[in-house]
């Protein structure tokens, strides 16, 4: 058999279709492994990596909305840089407004990255303006305009959970996502385009996986700009592999050496999005790629990004697939609904972003539990801690106009305040939706007809519905009653404490109020980060001074798990006497916070009717 296909265990309808790099120049087995795909993208030369990579010849863009990009990457010095040509068609005046990539996912001036900006079509003229990510060209009207550029990567040091948004370019491999990588006209985000894509100068032995295609040195796509822009183009020697869930392309394409196998990886990540489709009763994805990249972060550090057909991931290289990184996916395939298929976001996010953030940070565990990756007494266990998460931080009491003002200018301002609080509303809305609709309703039906109340408005309008609180809030009053919406309104606005029906988890969980004490690493966080590694501040009143900690000692180790008043922290000290170590919890004031406890006798003796009313 050509194409080995292998039904994982317990992956029902999930086929991992293995190929290495070098099998996937065969034609014949693209023919098998895709037979069942119904990829949108229009594939003009569709074995042109076969044939020995001839240019890829689009035609010339024959409007202002046709744009054609070509690679062609340059290794020199242990460096791999992209030249970038660039064509489209000028309007009518012949002036064009030319983006360079500005600022994405806190990562700043990535028009750093683009290099020897030139245009190269006759009688036509760049000049710049007084912002650094924007030029004007000048260009006979209705006439072709080719720009080319060199794309570098503009940052150094280890690929990390910031550095991982910027064009990563080296002699192995490149990871570039569009809105950090692409000079292009101005276009209206929802305009309809066509952009062309032509890899064909890549090495003839590098795979290429992207958000429209895989392995095609000659790709084009047909949809949003957005969507054009928010794509995800990797290559080299990441290995591929095609699999598919209920006949559509799922493809992966990991690099580097894990702790755990390729097959492992696979196996659970198309399970968590193969439930998430069934969950949303969605298979309209003809094409979508999942990547698995490296970074030089330390052992706990990761990132997960949703993108357009794709999510791409970042794992340092000891990881292990741990609930955290299975939420991390969960979280990101829930975005491909939540917002892409409820609506358009907001620019800035902020004033919905508890909506988008927060809804999915509350799903992505729902998800795993219901997809049979954590049992139940786990749920609770993580369901705890959300609710200790935002009652016990220290953005609990900020507004919402307050955390927009601070955020959009500052995003380490109130960090992961939307996830915290979003993630508890919804536990709060899911709650009451069921109670006050008797069991007939869950969330589940409200995040259905925000989606099937998108997909009616695009029908008609040809573009997205905004995502907005007012949308949320009118939606939520089919579910819930008008005081229970203003209530909604009010902890969406004002935040605050948040308390949770009792029976939020059934019938075998009891709701008690505790008190707990708040994080507090009781000496000054700066002595960590200083270049001393002395330590400062350490108050009296303090768990870390009852543990022996005191000003003045050198910190030679540290671990701390910040903002988690349960996980102990270990230092160690040089002190007079020699290396010493150092155990407390960092718990300062107690507050009192709403916890669920599971009753293992019930559940022991009844695990099905104990998980039932979470499971549907
Ligand atoms: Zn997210």
């Amino acid at each position: 058999m050509i194409c080995a296909v292998n039904f994982k265990k317990g992956v029902p309808g999930l086929i991992i279709c293995c190929k290495t790099v070098a099998q996937a120049r065969s034609a014949v087995e693209n023919t098998c492994c895709m037979r069942h795909f119904k990829i949108t993208i229009t594939l003009l030369f569709s074995f042109a990596s076969a044939a020995g990579f001839a240019q890829c010849n689009f035609a010339p863009p024959a409007s202002p909305h046709v744009l054609n990009y070509s690679f062609e990457p340059v290794i020199s010095q242990d460096k791999l840089r992209f030249r970038v040509t660039l064509e489209f068609k000028s309007g009518g005046s012949g002036k064009t407004k030319l983006i360079l990539p500005s600022e994405w996912a806190g990562q700043k001036d990535a028009y750093k990255s683009v290099t020897e900006l030139i245009v190269i079509s006759p009688g036509t003229t760049l000049t710049e303006t007084s912002e650094p990510a924007k030029r004007e060209v000048q260009s006979p009207p209705n006439s072709p305009v080719r720009i080319a550029y060199v794309l570098v990567k503009d940052w150094s040091g280890p690929l990390d959970t910031a550095t991982r948004f910027r064009a990563d370019l080296s002699p192995e491999y490149f990871h570039i996502i569009g809105i950090t990588s692409l000079v292009h006209p101005q276009l209206d985000s929802f305009q309809p385009v066509e952009v062309h894509f032509d890899w064909s100068r890549l090495p003839k032995e590098w795979s290429l996986a992207t958000s429209f295609a895989t392995d095609e040195r000659c790709q084009s796509f047909n949809g949003s700009w957005h969507d054009a822009l928010n794509a995800l183009f990797v290559g080299g020697d990441y290995r591929i592999y095609r699999s598919s869930i209920a006949g559509n392309a799922l493809i992966f394409a990991i690099r580097g050496k894990w702790s755990f196998t390729d097959d492992e990886w696979m196996g659970k990540v198309g399970k968590i999005i193969e439930f998430e489709r069934t969950f949303w009763h969605d298979n309209s994805f003809p094409y979508f790629l999942v990547t698995l990249t490296p970074h030089g972060g330390n052992s706990g550090s990761s990132g997960g990004t949703a993108l357009t057909n794709a999510f791409m991931e970042h794992l340092s290289p000891q990881a292990s697939i741990s609930l955290n990184i299975l939420d991390q996916i969960a979280h990101e395939e829930f975005h491909s609904w939540n917002p892409y298929r409820i609506g358009h976001m907001p620019d800035p996010q902020e004033p919905v972003s508890w909506f988008s953030e927060g809804f999915t940070r509350y799903y992505e565990t729902l998800m795993l539990f219901r997809a049979g990756l954590l049992p139940f007494p786990d749920y609770v266990i993580s369901f705890n801690a959300k609710l200790r998460d935002y009652e016990m931080n220290e953005g609990r009491d900020v507004s919402l106009a307050g955390f927009v003002r601070r955020h959009i200018g500052d995003k380490s301002a109130f960090s992961g305040l939307e996830y915290r609080r979003g993630a508890v509303i919804a536990a709060w809305l899911e709650a009451t939706i069921r109670d006050e609709s008797h069991g007939r309703f869950s969330l589940d039906d409200l995040m259905f007809f925000l989606v099937r109340q998108n997909a009616a408005y695009s029908g008609n309008h040809g573009k997205p519905m905004l995502v907005s609180n007012k949308r949320i809030f009118k939606a939520a009053a089919r579910y819930i009653r008008r005081a229970s919406v203003h209530k909604l309104r009010k902890y969406v606005e004002q935040g605050g404490g948040i308390q949770l029906p009792v029976d939020s988890l059934g019938s075998c969980v009891q709701s008690r109020i505790e008190a707990i004490g708040k994080f507090d690493l009781g000496f000054d966080r700066g002595s960590i980060t200083s270049e001393t590694k002395n330590v400062v501040g350490v108050r009296q009143d303090s768990e870390a001074y009852k543990a022996g900690l005191r000003d003045g000692q050198q910190l030679l180790g540290w671990s701390i798990y910040n903002g988690d008043p349960t996980k102990q922290v270990k230092l160690t000290i040089k002190t007079a006497a020699g290396r010493q170590e150092i155990t407390y919890y960092p718990q300062g004031e107690k507050i009192s916070v709403q916890q669920f406890i599971l009753n293992a006798g019930e559940y022991s003796l009844k695990p099905q009717v104990c998980s039932a009313m979470i499971q549907h």
